[in-house]
Parts: structure tokens; C-alpha cells; sequence
């Protein structure tokens, strides 16, 4: 028999269809692979680098020194600051801008910072309709931290063994 004519007979008898109905009903009943998200969600890892925030320490003063060393190692060009001697003499940022839209998730300025201030937390869902919303002022990275402080220490003490990721 010519191979035109079984595909033919194929066609006619609908064989197409019902490998198609096979292949489904195979998988019909094997555990999903796929979650709904966003009312589901999957795992992320401790390591995950996510929306930025400024930590503070649990007598709510902030741990940022405004050394400024996370400004000049982001290879994106992405953080802006700038600092003056605060009323007791520390020195702090007047200015922490953080541009959403250059920054490349690197995770540059967190490795670098010696007091374990800024950090990219677990969140991922930060979407916004404009580019305006996407420039973090240093009150929102600030609110970012005092939103997910509890699993940014849980994430750092899962991954470094304790809740600051070693630094003071
Ligand atoms: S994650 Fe990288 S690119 Fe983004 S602000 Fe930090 S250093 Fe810059
Ligand atoms: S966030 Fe850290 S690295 Fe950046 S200025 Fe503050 S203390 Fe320095």
C-alpha cells in the first residue's frame, strides 16, 4: 500500500485525533506542572534577587552610612546619593534614588555594603504603568524595608546563617 494512500486512511479515520486524545488522557491525571499563578506560587529561592530596600536595625534607626560604596560599584549607574552629617554627627543620606528601570538586578550594591542596608528582597511583584513609579526615592526603599524585613532575615539567615547576611 502507497503511502498516500495510509495517509488517507489515516485521515479518514480520524488518526490524528485520536493520538491527540491518547496523548491527552495520559497526561490527565499525572500531578500538574503548571501553578495558577498569581493565586498560587511557586518556591524563590533565599538568594533571589529582588525589589531593593533599605533595612533598618530593630531600634529602627537606619543602617545606612552613606558610604556611598554601592553608588560607585553599580555597573548600571543606577543609585544616586547623597549625604550630610546627620544632628548626632553620623553621617547619612539626604538622598537615596534608586533608578528601577537602569538598575540590572545585579546585586552589586548588596554584596558591597558593609552594613547590610541596602538589599534585594524577595519581592518580584512590582510592575508599574509608567517609569516615573519605577524611581525609588529613599522613603519607598525605606517602606520596602519595614514591609519585608521578616522574610529578608529569614532569606539571609537560610542562606549566610544569620539574619543580616554577616555584616553589622
Ligand atoms: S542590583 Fe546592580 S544594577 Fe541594580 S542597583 Fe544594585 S548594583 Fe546597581
Ligand atoms: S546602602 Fe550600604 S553601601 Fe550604600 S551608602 Fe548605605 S551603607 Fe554604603
Amino acid at each position: 500500500m502507497g503511502a498516500r494512500i495510509k495517509q488517507r486512511l489515516k485521515y479518514l479515520l480520524g488518526g490524528d485525533m485520536i493520538a491527540g486524545l491518547a496523548l491527552t488522557f495520559r497526561y490527565i491525571f499525572k500531578p500538574k506542572v503548571t501553578i495558577n499563578y498569581p493565586y498560587e506560587k511557586g518556591p524563590i529561592s533565599p538568594r533571589f534577587r529582588g525589589e531593593h530596600a533599605l533595612r533598618r536595625y530593630a531600634d529602627g534607626s537606619e543602617r545606612c552610612i552613606a558610604c556611598k560604596l554601592c553608588e560607585a560599584v553599580c555597573p548600571a549607574l543606577a543609585i544616586t546619593i547623597e549625604a550630610a552629617p546627620a544632628a548626632d554627627g553620623s553621617r547619612r543620606t539626604t538622598r537615596y534614588d534608586i533608578d528601577m528601570t537602569k538598575c540590572i538586578n545585579c546585586g552589586l550594591c548588596q554584596e558591597v555594603c558593609p552594613v547590610g542596608a541596602i538589599v534585594e528582597g524577595p519581592n518580584f511583584e512590582y510592575a508599574t504603568w509608567t517609569h516615573e513609579e519605577l524611581i525609588y526615592d529613599k522613603a519607598r526603599l525605606l517602606e520596602n524595608g519595614d514591609r519585608w524585613e521578616p522574610l529578608i532575615a529569614a532569606n539571609l539567615a537560610a542562606d549566610k546563617g544569620c539574619a543580616d547576611g554577616g555584616k553589622t
